[in-house]
C-alpha cells in the first residue's frame, strides 16, 4: 500500500492519521509518508523514495539507524526475554554509564518516555520543598503531563489555552519568557517561598532551537539557591547531544535535578530523572513520593541505550558540531541567496534556519517567523529526498552517520527550492 493510502486508512484508526500530532505534517501543508524502514542516515519510505533523515525519531538516533553494536545489544537482549517487571542487570549498568557521564545524577530513576520523566522530576520536586509553585518557559516543551502544558512549545504550542486541563493545575505554573531572567526573578520576588523548582530547557529546541543567553542559566541556578527552589534542567534532547556530558557540562552549571529521555534508549522507549541523593531518596519506596512503572529499566531499552552510550565515548563531537555549523551556514546562505530571510541558531549537533529577518530569543520571534515559507521549503526538500522536521518550530539534528557526501547531497536539494 503506497502512504497516500495508508494515510487515508489511518485517519479513520487515530484521530489525524498520526500517533502524536506533528507527524501529520498539518503545518507544512502536507501529508505524511509512511516509513518501512531506516539504515545509518537514511529512511525508506513504503513509496520506495530514500530520504536523507534530519529528524532522526526526533533526536534520539543520534548514531544513525540500525547502528550494529545498538541493533546487535537489543538483539540479544530481547532473547533473554522482552520485559521482567522486577529488578535485571541492565538497568545498573546504564544507571552506572549515565552516572559517570553525568556525575550530578547521583542517584536516578529509569522511567519510558520524557514526558514521564519530567512528571515525575516536577512531583519530587514539589514534594521534597513541600510548594506547590513553579516557574517554566513559554516555548519550552517538558511534554504533556498537564502542568507542563502552560504556554508549552512544539505542536503544543499552536494550540490556544489548554482544553482539558483543569484552571486549577495551570495555576501553580508561573511563566516567563525564555533568557528574561528579570522575569523569573520578579516571581521569585512576589513568590519565593512557593517556588518548588524551576524548570528549563538550557539549551531551548522545542520552539526551534535556541541557546541560552550569556548568564541566562547561572542566574536560574543562583535564584533557586538563593530562595531554596531546586533547579531542574531538562536535557531531554540535549543530553548527550550536546556534549556526552549533556548541556550541564557544556555551560558549566549544575542543575539539582536532570531529565533525560531519547539517545539514552537508543531508539527505544526510555526515560530517566535523577540528581543529587537526599532528593532522590524522597522517592518510594525511601520516601513518600510517588512513582512507579510497568515497563520502567526495560530490559530491551536498557540494553540498546546502554550500547548507544558506549559507542558515543568513541565518537567526536567537536568535529560532528564543526561539520554541522559549516553545513547549516552554507545551507543559510544558499536559502538566503533566493531573497528568504532567514535566521541561523546552531550549537552542537542541532540548528534551526528561521523563516525570520531577525534574531529568535524567545517563543515572542519564534511564533512571528514565516510559517508558509517553510512549508513550501519542507515540500521541495522532501520532493528531493531530504527529510526534515515538518515544522518551522523544530530542530534539525544531524548524526555520527551522515556522511560530507549526504551534506552535499543536502545543499544540491536546497539550491533547487523556489519560493
Ligand atoms: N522534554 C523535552 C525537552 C522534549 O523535547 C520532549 C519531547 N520532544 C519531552 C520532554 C517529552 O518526551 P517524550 O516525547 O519522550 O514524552
Amino acid at each position: 500500500m503506497d502512504s497516500k493510502t495508508l494515510f487515508a486508512k489511518a485517519q479513520t484508526l487515530m484521530p489525524g492519521g498520526v500517533n502524536s500530532p506533528l507527524r501529520a505534517c498539518k503545518y507544512v501543508k502536507s501529508e505524511p509518508v509512511f516509513i518501512d524502514n531506516a539504515k545509518g542516515a537514511y529512511l525508506w519510505d513504503v513509496d520506495g523514495t530514500q530520504y536523507i533523515d534530519y529528524v532522526f525519531s526526533w533526536g534520539p538516533q543520534i548514531l544513525g539507524h540500525q547502528e550494529p553494536s545498538v541493533s546487535a545489544a537489543a538483539h540479544k537482549a530481547i532473547d533473554l526475554g522482552s520485559s521482567y517487571g522486577a529488578p535485571c542487570l541492565g538497568e545498573i549498568s546504564l544507571a552506572e554509564e549515565i552516572k559517570k557521564l553525568i556525575p550530578s545524577m547521583e542517584m536516578m530513576r529509569m522511567v519510558s518516555s520524557g514526558t514521564e520523566a519530567t512528571m515525575s522530576a516536577l512531583r519530587l520536586a514539589r514534594g521534597y520543598t513541600g510548594r506547590n509553585k513553579f516557574v517554566k518557559f513559554i516555548g519550552n516543551y517538558h511534554g504533556h503531563a498537564d502542568a507542563f502544558l502552560a504556554a508549552a512549545g512544539s505542536a503544543a504550542g499552536t494550540i490556544p489555552g489548554t482544553p482539558g486541563v483543569p484552571e486549577e493545575v495551570i495555576s501553580h505554573t508561573l511563566l516567563a519568557h525564555y533568557n528574561d531572567l528579570a522575569a523569573v526573578q520578579e516571581h521569585f520576588e512576589t513568590a519565593g517561598d512557593e517556588i518548588a523548582c524551576v524548570i528549563v530547557e538550557p539549551a531551548a529546541g522545542n520552539m526551534g532551537l535556541v541557546p541560552p543567553a550569556e548568564g541566562f542559566l547561572q542566574g536560574l541556578r543562583d535564584l533557586c539557591t538563593q530562595y531554596g527552589a531546586l533547579l531542574i534542567f531538562d536535557e531531554v534532547i540535549t543530553g548527550f547531544r550536546l556534549s556526552l556530558g549533556g548541556a550541564q557540562e557544556r555551560f558549566g552549571i549544575t542543575p539539582d535535578l536532570t531529565t533525560l529521555g531519547k539517545i539514552i534508549g537508543g531508539g527505544f522507549p526510555v526515560g530517566c530523572y535523577g540528581g543529587k541523593q537526599e532528593i532522590m531518596e524522597q522517592m518510594a519506596p525511601m520516601g513518600g513520593v510517588f512513582q512507579a512503572g510497568t515497563l520502567s529499566g526495560n530490559p530491551v531499552a536498557m540494553a540498546a541505550g546502554l550500547a548507544t552510550l558506549k559507542r558515543l565515548q568513541e565518537c567526536d563531537y567537536e568535529a560532528l558540531e564543526i561539520r554541522t555549523k559549516r553545513m547549516a551556514e552554507e545551507l543559510t546562505s544558499i536559502i538566503t541567496g533566493k531573497g528568504q530571510s532567514v535566521f541561523l541558531a546552531t550549537i552542537g549537533s542541532a540548528f534551526t534556519m528561521y523563516f525570520s529577518d531577525k534574531p529568535v530569543v524567545s517563543m515572542v520571534e519564534s511564533s512571528q517567523c514565516d510559517a508558509e515559507a517553510y512549508a513550501t521549503y519542507w515540500q521541495q526538500m522532501m520532493a528531493h529526498g531530504i527529510y526534515l522536521a515538518p515544522a518551522g518550530f523544530e530542530c534539525a539534528f544531524t548524526s555520527f552517520a551522515h556522511t560530507d557526501e549526504d551534506f552535499e547531497k543536502t545543499l544540491e536539494a536546497a539550491r533547487k527550492v523556489q519560493f
